[in-house]
């Protein structure tokens, strides 16, 4: 399924990361998509608080993935900004997270195709004229939301 959202703020777009995180379950990897400043982050850290985290989620640009615990699974916040290789990839703890019980939110995805699989949600956010964001949600199983 594809389903597009049009969004005129940061609030609004980590509403629909909010509304969109109740559709998620342990084990599914949410691949994310779009340039600097598209929105990447509000999106996850609606996420995160709509998985009822009390905290600020903030991007692991310089920590590479920030890793959230709730009650019945865990959370990854992962940027790949700078991450090229397998074996980068690798040394990120990447391959330790894909243990279904986690559900993972990939920054920069563009830049790890080669583990980005069919099962992965994808996540594509394109900046319009200025707060104009468009978020495009691919989903190989239906999602509802
Ligand atoms: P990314 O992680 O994709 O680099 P961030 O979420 O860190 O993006 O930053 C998005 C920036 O764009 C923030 O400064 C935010 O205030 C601004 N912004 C303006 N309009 C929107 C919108 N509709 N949705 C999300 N962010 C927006
Ligand atoms: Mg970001």
């Amino acid at each position: 399924m594809e389903r597009i959202f049009t969004t005129f703020s940061q609030l609004e777009t980590e509403e629909i990361g909010a509304s969109f995180s109740s559709a998620l379950i342990p084990g599914d990897i949410v691949a994310m998509y779009g340039d600097l400043g598209a929105g990447k982050t509000a999106f996850v850290r609606g996420a995160i608080q709509g998985f009822g985290m009390d905290t600020y989620v903030s991007s692991p640009t310089f920590s590479i993935v920030n890793e959230y615990l709730c009650p019945e699974c865990r959370v990854a916040h992962f940027d790949m900004y700078r991450i090229g290789s397998e074996e980068e990839l690798y040394n990120t703890g990447f391959y330790d997270y894909l243990d279904g019980r986690s559900i993972l939110f990939i920054e920069w995805s563009e830049n790890i195709p080669f583990a980005i699989d069919d099962e992965a949600i994808r996540v594509t956010i394109e900046k319009g004229e200025g707060d104009i964001r468009y978020i495009r949600i691919d989903s190989p199983r239906d999602i509802e939301f």
